[in-house]
């Protein structure tokens, strides 16, 4: 541990794959901060699943379980976001909110992604609970119901399909989205799914329960949950901030990393949906654990060099 820096490794973000790569680079005896705004993105829904061995957990009490798990092994945790980050001669100095300073030989992005939602009245109300977009997360929950498609685009009509495949009572609002062409059109009428023109006005319904999509002209729809597909924008300023470019994806921007997450800028890695869009929960924690192991191997590296140069020096 190089002793003008603070903490060998600070990690950006407190959701799955930040805390599984604090517990995997505690449990190799790095000194870690993890550094948290608490706005996890899964926080509106009700419970986590297809998390094994987890399931249908509350979300903010998995990541409670991961922060004291990581704590125990001796990870530092602080609900102080990371405002800015500068690179130093050896390593990273990251400003947080509160004002005070971090300074680590290694950088984990952990930010997450913010769900760029469609502006129609109604949708962020219901979000992550009636209002959904991911059949894993919760459409076994809205199995059979009558499920509403808002169309935004031409992926629309996957998502439709997937949707389908949970209840026969699947209607497809075209709204912003181009009308499907003949082999869409085609599927979406042998599997009697519903499709409905015009421009949605709003949602309506009350409490945590959708009642209806409101077409601009009146007409009601009855409906108990609407599917929208939101722009998955990663959290990536910091990023940006080191000089980083994002890519695009047709559902949003990501950090392109490596194997084990590292990216482009040398001794920064990323895990969990800031690099990977479509990562649900298990699949952030692998990757946390993954670029976790993969930052203890490069600091490994580094400080054998450091010793051998130090020997040589003493003999
Ligand atoms: C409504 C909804 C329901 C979902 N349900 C499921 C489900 O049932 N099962 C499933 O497997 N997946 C589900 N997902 C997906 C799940 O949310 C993601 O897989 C998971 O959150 C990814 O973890 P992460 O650590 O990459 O990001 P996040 O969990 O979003 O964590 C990122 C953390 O970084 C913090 N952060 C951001 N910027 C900063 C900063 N500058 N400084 C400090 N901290 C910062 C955030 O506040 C947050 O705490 C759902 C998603 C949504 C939107």
């Amino acid at each position: 541990m190089n002793t003008k820096l603070t903490h060998d490794v600070a990690i950006i973000g407190g959701g799955a794959a930040g805390l599984a790569a604090a517990v995997t680079l505690a449990r190799s005896l790095r000194s870690v901060v993890v550094l948290d705004a608490g706005d996890p993105r899964n926080a509106p829904a009700a419970g986590a699943h297809n998390v094994l061995g987890r399931e249908g957990i509350a979300p903010l009490d998995l990541l409670a379980a991961g922060r004291r798990e990581a704590q125990q092994y001796g990870a530092e945790i602080r609900n102080d976001p990371a405002a800015a980050v500068r690179r130093i001669d050896d390593g990273f100095v990251v400003e947080l909110a509160s004002g005070a300073t971090v300074s680590a030989r290694r950088l984990l992005l952990a930010t997450g992604l913010a769900d760029e939602l469609p502006d129609v009245p109604g949708v962020r109300e219901f979000w992550g609970r009636s209002v959904l977009h991911c059949p894993y997360c919760h459409g076994w929950e809205a199995r059979g119901q009558r499920i509403g498609v808002l169309g935004t685009s031409p992926l629309s009509v996957h998502q439709t399909l997937l949707f389908r495949q949970l209840s026969d009572d699947v209607t497809l609002f075209l709204h912003e989205m181009p009308e499907p062409d003949s082999e869409a059109w085609e599927q979406l009428a042998a599997l009697d799914v519903q499709m409905v023109d015009g421009r949605v006005e709003r949602l309506h319904g009350e409490g945590d329960a959708l009642q209806a999509v409101v077409l601009e002209d009146g007409t009601e729809f009855p409906v108990d949950a609407v599917t929208v597909a939101p722009r998955f924008m990663a959290r990536a300023e910091l990023y940006e901030q080191l000089g980083g470019t994002l890519s695009e994806h047709p559902l949003g921007q990501f950090i392109e990393t490596g194997q084990m997450g590292r990216t482009d800028i040398a001794g920064v890695w990323a895990a969990g949906n800031v690099s990977d869009l479509g990562a649900m929960v298990s699949v952030a924690t692998g990757a946390g654990t993954s670029a976790g192991a993969a930052i203890n191997a490069d600091l490994v590296t580094e400080d054998a060099q450091a010793a051998v140069l130090s020997r040589a020096g003493a003999l």
